[in-house]
């Protein structure tokens, strides 16, 4: 079993964000950790856990003792398997070594750091709370806690990022020497303050230059020994994030706290984006704000498909087969024009998006819904 844990804190809010955050409410972390507790403790998860993953937000505003007290509450009630992966997102200007020290006696045993750019006007235009020298200060802080598996995110498609400075960005990372990076693409999403931004004129890069910027990430990648196992996840060997790739390929996790969602045995459950509704009602001991969500047979054949496209291991042509014949759809012309035009393979019976179709997904699963 998998476990995905919301920490919805922020120091601040950054200009594209449109996860469930909440910046100056960190006088709350103590009444949010006790019902997160509350709510593990009430569920019917069972175990053992192979992962947990603090994701946010921002995990690493978590004070250690309140960390390990929602580690204790999982552990008590699925316990864990001796192999689990641990995951936390950190941003850089949040730690220290002692900080680091801890999280890692915990049981932390990977982290995630948002480093997103090198420049820093472009950290200061995407609401960003640090530079770049507080990127380096914390990685090697990690690494001196005792980090073995660390990975940087980083973004693209930023406006008045030149090609240049995007190189420049990719090269600063990987003198860093990660374990995992993971690179995603910006988007403008609605009543964000970047979208009013856009609205008033501000220039983003055009699509050709975002597809150059990605591609170049991928071939520095690929030179510097990363695997692009998923569209925005890259890995040396034997460091993808386990968390991700299990949710991938289908298995089910736990979403726990403020605007997490999760998927157990075909049911999704969703919660409520109100950090106050959450913590009165699950000190209380009840579960109002969640949402259940009976996945049919076809929504996760099609879940399925589109997770293996995201992946390495693409999706068995038997698979895509018996989609199209229960949902109608008639894929087979699109995917042979795909593979004409080097966006799909097709070996061994399995179709795999290439490099360069993975700038084009969403064009690709379109063809298992149309
Ligand atoms: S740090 Fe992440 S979650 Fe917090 S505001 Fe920025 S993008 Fe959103």
């Amino acid at each position: 079993m998998n476990a995905y844990l919301h920490i919805p804190f922020c120091t601040s809010i950054c200009s594209y964000c449109d996860f469930t955050s909440f910046a100056g409410q960190e006088s709350k972390i103590t009444a949010y950790v006790e019902a997160l507790c509350i709510e593990i403790s009430n569920s019917s998860l069972a175990g053992p856990l192979r992962t947990v993953y603090f994701g946010g937000g921002t995990p690493s505003l978590l004070p250690p003792d309140q960390l390990g007290k929602i580690l204790r509450s999982l552990q008590s009630k699925a316990g864990f398997d001796p192999e689990i992966e641990i995951s936390m997102e950190a941003n850089p200007e949040t730690v220290d070594l002692e900080r680091l020290k801890s999280y890692r006696s915990l049981g932390v045993n990977r982290l995630s750091f948002g480093a997103q750019a090198f420049q820093k006007e472009i950290l200061r235009k995407m609401g960003r709370g640090h530079e770049w020298d507080r990127v380096e200060k914390a990685y090697s802080d990690a690494r001196q806690a005792g980090f073995e598996n660390i990975n940087l995110d980083l973004m693209f498609g930023l406006a008045e990022q030149t090609l240049e400075m995007f190189e420049i960005s990719i090269q600063k990372t990987l003198s860093l020497k990660p374990d995992h990076l993971s690179l995603y693409a910006l988007q403008v999403e609605e009543g964000t303050p970047l979208a009013k931004q856009v609205k008033e004129g501000l220039v983003l890069p055009t699509e050709d230059e975002v597809a150059d910027e990605y591609a170049l990430a991928q071939a520095a990648l690929s030179q510097n020994g990363f695997e692009q196992y998923e569209v925005s996840n890259f890995a040396v060997p034997g460091k993808s994030c386990r968390h991700n790739w299990n949710i991938w390929r289908g298995e089910d996790y736990w979403g726990f706290g403020v605007g997490a969602v999760g998927t157990v045995q075909g049911v999704r459950h969703s919660h409520g984006e109100d950090l106050t509704e959450y913590i009165r009602q699950f000190k209380k001991g009840q579960g109002d704000t969640i949402q259940l969500e009976n996945l049919s047979p076809s929504i996760q054949a099609f879940e399925k498909l589109m997770l293996g496209l995201r992946t390495h291991q693409g999706v068995s042509k038997k698979e895509l087969e018996q989609y199209a014949t229960t949902n109608q759809v008639s894929f087979q012309a699109k995917f042979d024009l795909f593979e004409k035009k080097g966006f799909l393979s097709f070996a061994s019976n399995h179709y795999k998006v290439t490099p360069k179709g993975y700038f084009v997904l969403n064009g690709l699963l379109e063809a298992l819904v149309a």
